[in-house]
């Protein structure tokens, strides 16, 4: 028998699961979720999310492409999962109805009701829909039921003004909306690791706002579209994201004329602190993001990180810092960024550092070397910063 053609979503349905610092904070976790998710999907919905028994939905707008707009709020930090759904009337008959066309519209395999009652006075309970929705399916259809190697599965949700009945269910990233906590200052490289780092942070609810420093003598314009190119991935995952270029040839100029090769990596990143210190404090952000991970080069020693660190003056979180570059790599897979941060770049840090760096740094060693006015020269070079921010909609041309 030929499927039927697919009955038509008219909504969008979204499940959170994490909600973050407990107490009574689920509102505004949904609140920010629900603005958040209306952001990026803008174009695909009409009235914007409203909150209802423990889920989000939307009116999918009339010509908006159901699985597309689906897959965007799957992107989303804070959604558990989502699903285009269509809405019909909480009576039974109703339900059985859409359950069966949606079947219909399939061809051959297992299958499974996932039914759940959100509205308790309904006649029947969560396994009683399964049940019998189950049962219809099967002799309309002649399709065996699986739980375990069901090839669909149709979702039901019962509530009390209105059902919800889904065959396409689309895994989020989970964690908190970007929004529930303050701003991070991330330092994005261009490499694998730093894009991955901020991403988990938005994941955490934080706020982002990109730096990356750039040495213009050694650098093409190719590091700047680069760096561009991950902000507009990430910013499908946070929103419009601020970014800030900041030219470092002056301060990498005056360290090696004073600082030793050996340690001019350590006292480079030690500057980095120094400089979006001062970005800190213009947004009133709480500290600041990298992508190290403990071991992989040799600036990651615990020594050197040790010292790197001490120069930063609001806490640096690095989400990375325990896991391998083969578990790295797939999450940069996973979201995105590995197809951008493997093209190639001018990377500032190489500007005049030694083949054999030092790995084992001492604080005080190193603070002695350091003999430049350190605070003037970040205040020199965080004047010449330049920030925009990524809008995550590619310009109207
Ligand atoms: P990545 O893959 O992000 O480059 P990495 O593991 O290769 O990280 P390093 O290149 O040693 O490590 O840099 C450590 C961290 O310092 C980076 O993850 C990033 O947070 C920060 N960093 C390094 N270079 C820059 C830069 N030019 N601009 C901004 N941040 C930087
Ligand atoms: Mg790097």
């Amino acid at each position: 028998m030929e499927p039927a053609p697919a009955p038509r979503c008219d909504r969008l349905l979204v499940h959170y699961a994490e909600i973050g610092t407990k107490g009574g904070n689920r509102r505004m976790f949904e609140e920010v979720l629900c603005r958040n998710l209306a952001g990026a999907l803008r174009d695909s919905v009409t009235g914007g999310f409203g909150r209802e028994s423990g889920r989000l939905t939307a009116r999918l707008a009339p010509g908006a492409d159901p699985g597309a707009a689906a897959a965007r709020a799957a992107m989303i930090p804070g959604v558990a999962w989502c699903a285009p759904a269509r809405t019909v009337r909480s009576d039974l008959e109703v339900i059985r109805e859409a359950v069966l066309a949606a079947a219909l519209s399939h061809g051959d395999g297992a299958f499974r009701i996932d039914a759940r009652r959100t509205d308790k006075s309904f006649p029947l309970d969560s396994p009683a829909i399964n049940a019998t929705l189950g049962a219809t399916v099967v002799s309309a259809t002649g399709r065996p039921v699986s739980l375990r190697a069901a090839v669909h599965t149709y979702g039901v949700e019962v509530d009390r003004q209105r059902s919800y009945v889904f065959t396409e269910r689309l895994e989020g990233p989970g964690g908190l909306p970007v929004g529930c906590e303050g701003e991070l200052v991330a330092l994005v490289s261009g490499g694998l690791d730093s894009p991955v780092a901020a991403w988990r942070m938005m994941v955490r609810g934080c706020r982002i706002h990109l730096v990356h420093f750039l040495n213009r003598s050694v650098s093409t314009n190719r590091v700047v579209e680069k760096i561009e190119a991950l902000a507009a991935r990430l910013s499908l995952y946070h929103g419009p994201l601020p970014l800030t270029f900041v030219p470092f040839d002056e301060a990498q100029r005056e360290i090696v004329m004073v600082v030793p090769a050996e340690i001019r990596m350590i006292v480079y990143r030690r500057m980095m602190f120094r400089i979006a210190e001062l970005i800190r404090a213009e947004h009133r952000a709480m500290g600041f993001v990298t992508g190290d991970s403990v071991g992989q080069v040799a600036s990651q020693t615990l020594e050197n990180l040790a010292v790197i660190r001490a120069a930063a003056e609001w806490p640096v979180y690095s989400p990375l810092c325990g896991l391998s570059k083969s578990e790295i790599t797939e999450m940069a897979r996973g979201i995105g960024t590995y197809e951008i941060s493997i093209l190639p770049h001018e990377d500032c840090c190489s500007f005049l550092v030694a083949r054999h760096p030092e790995t084992k740094a001492d604080r005080g060693a190193v603070e002695a070397l350091e003999r430049f006015d350190a605070p003037a020269l970040a205040a020199r070079v965080f004047a010449g910063r330049e920030s925009r921010t990524v809008d995550p909609r590619p310009p109207i041309s």
